[in-house]
């Protein structure tokens, strides 16, 4: 069994007096890809907020390794082996592509990523990395925000919203790009609102609704039913 990298467990989440997430459990294991699937509005973004430290919880709701890290700020979690790709990409407009990129290494971890490799997975960035990151398509500013956060060498890498907004031949090499980055032994979690992209790329799948898991399961034995049932909560 590949050891327990992340687990979760009684997530509640809130802003303010507002209840977003209520009781989640979740597994990741090293080196899997799973899947979060639910409609808009249904914790997802919460979700990763919390793991990331951008929205502090119990400390004992959110382990990493033998951690407990619900409690801690984004700046730790990084540091411990955890990065997230933000939905709409939040790249610093006033800074350069590989300005951008470098960012992501301060995290200051080792490991096998670096610019030199971030430019061979994205060989377009290293021709524009002198431009401003704000002067790139949505889809190769997706990839500096890939890059960035694989610049810190992270253990999980969490991608918000992978390919929205992005045409078709873009998201078909950013998933490409992705199969070689989690072949390597790193694990993630992907939000992703295409059904179908969701289960071919990962393992494992859950689905969430107001707030609540409504699904788990093995991505390649799921049925469309159940989906259904789960993401919309019709019986
Ligand atoms: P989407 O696909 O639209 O991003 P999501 O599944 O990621 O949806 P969240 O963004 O996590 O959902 O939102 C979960 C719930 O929390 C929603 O009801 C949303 O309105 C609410 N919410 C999100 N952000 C805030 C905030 N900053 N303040 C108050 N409520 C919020």
């Amino acid at each position: 069994m590949p050891e327990r990298i992340l687990t979760i467990a009684g997530l509640d989440a809130f802003y303010g007096d507002f209840q977003a997430l209520y009781g989640v459990d979740m597994t990741v294991a090293q080196g899997e890809v799973l899947a979060i699937i639910g409609a808009n509005g249904a914790g997802k973004t919460t979700l990763l907020r919390s793991i990331s430290g951008l929205i502090r919880n119990e400390a004992a709701q959110i382990r990493f390794r033998d951690r407990a890290i619900g409690a801690e700020r984004p700046d730790m979690v990084a540091r411990m082996g955890l990065a997230m790709v933000p939905e709409g990409r939040q790249l610093f407009p006033s800074l350069s592509v590989e300005e951008n990129l470098l960012i992501g290494g301060r995290v200051g971890r080792p490991g096998p990523w670096s610019l030199r490799r971030v430019y061979e997975l994205f060989p377009i960035l290293e021709e524009r990395r002198h431009q401003a990151s704000t002067s790139l398509s949505g889809g190769q500013q997706q990839m500096v925000a890939i890059g960035r956060a694989l610049m810190s060498n992270p253990d999980l890498i969490m991608f918000d919203e992978i390919s929205l907004g992005l045409a078709p031949v873009i998201i078909r090499d950013i998933y490409a790009a992705l199969a070689g980055i989690v072949g390597g032994g790193m694990s993630a979690i992907i939000v992703e609102q295409d059904i179908t992209k969701a289960l071919s790329v990962s393992s494992r799948v859950y689905c969430l609704q107001e707030g609540r898991v409504s699904l788990e399961g093995r991505s390649d034995s799921i049925s469309r039913e159940e989906i259904t049932r789960a993401y919309f909560g019709v019986a």
